[in-house]
């Protein structure tokens, strides 16, 4: 069995299986998550605030942080998870990302 069966669901770059999380984002992506108005969050695993989880801006070399969990990545909608390992994992939001998947098929489909 392939330990790399899962895709990232923005770049498609194989990652590693996650039962917990299977369509969650690979850390190449991560780095490139944004808020609404796309500047760059960061996001640490934390235990003081029973979220698991942190984001901050940097901003002149200083951590501002970023209350909310939903960030954007290539304008894909994503929440934030404690993956209680140890880490940071960020996932589309489910709603986006079931609505996407018709519209993929359809396209795929209208190429023929
Ligand atoms: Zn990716």
């Amino acid at each position: 069995m392939s330990n790399y069966s899962q895709h990232c669901p923005i770049c498609a770059r194989p990652v590693e299986n996650n039962n917990s999380f299977p369509n969650y984002v690979c850390n190449a992506c991560r780095d490139h998550a944004t808020d609404a108005k796309g500047e760059t969050v960061i996001f640490y695993h934390a235990r003081f605030n029973g979220k698991g989880y942190q984001g901050y801006y940097r901003r002149h070399n200083e951590l501002v942080p970023f209350t909310e969990n939903i960030c954007f990545i290539n304008g894909v909608k994503c929440n934030a998870f404690d993956d209680y390992a140890g880490g940071v994992i960020i996932q589309p939001v489910k709603e986006l990302a079931t609505a996407l998947k018709p519209e993929i098929k359809h396209a795929a489909v209208a190429q023929f």
